[in-house]
């Protein structure tokens, strides 16, 4: 794949203009646990306890969800994006089960290694970007079913520069690395990082507060 990984979540909303801030969310280590490797498949999906409830907290206060993740066990000719369409199938499930709020409006994913120079990989904001776009940008006419692929230019990032700031003020992002907060800075986010193995309700209290600005971030 040379494009970016895309994959509605469960609700069958058009999306399009919209002023909602949207949480973006990393996957391994914030809604399941990440593994050694990788996930390598929808049985190896262990939701972080309470991660579900946070989701559909979320959505309750009128966040749009978007899940963005580098999984380059695709590139590597591990596994196929179909593989990684049944993983987000089980999450999607196991959010569900703690809270019936919990659907994931996009799920996007990079299936790039580094070396393929790609301009979604975080720390990277083009999957932040293209999440933007498809949730509260265009008009979709006619949804694309599926998993499907989306070509995305390369962004430009100054690191050294002052933070952009992101299309709402109160969109957020959410990860256990280093460069899950590089992709939040550069889209203009606030930050929470938090620890892999309690994922997500390390920071329920923290973005609830709208005067929250998040973690800092050094490039
Ligand atoms: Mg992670
Ligand atoms: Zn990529």
């Amino acid at each position: 794949m040379e494009g970016v990984f895309v994959q509605w979540g469960p609700e069958p909303d058009d999306f399009g203009p919209s002023s909602q801030p949207v949480a973006f969310l990393d996957r391994d280590g914030v809604l399941n646990l990440g593994k050694e490797g990788y996930v390598n498949g929808p049985d190896e999906v262990e939701l972080l306890k309470g991660a579900g409830l946070v989701v559909g907290a979320l959505k309750e206060a009128g966040y749009l969800v978007c899940v963005v993740t580098n999984q380059s066990p695709i590139q590597r000719g591990l596994w196929g994006p179909e593989r990684l369409g049944d993983i987000h199938h089980e999450l999607q499930r196991q959010l569900l089960g703690e809270h019936s709020k919990a659907a994931i409006d996009l799920f996007l994913a990079c299936p790039h290694r580094f070396k393929d120079g790609c301009a979604c990989r975080k720390p990277s904001p083009g999957m932040l970007r293209l999440g933007h776009q498809m949730l509260r940008e265009e008009i979709p006419t006619e949804r694309q079913e599926g998993p499907f692929e989306r070509r995305i230019e390369s962004p430009v990032v100054d690191w050294w520069g002052k933070k952009p700031s992101s299309p709402h003020p109160l969109d957020l992002m959410v990860g256990d690395r280093r460069s899950d907060m590089g992709a939040g800075w550069a889209f203009g986010c606030r930050l929470f990082r938090v620890n892999a193995s309690i994922g997500l309700t390390q920071v329920q209290l923290q973005w609830l507060n709208d005067e929250t600005s998040g973690d800092s971030f050094q490039p």
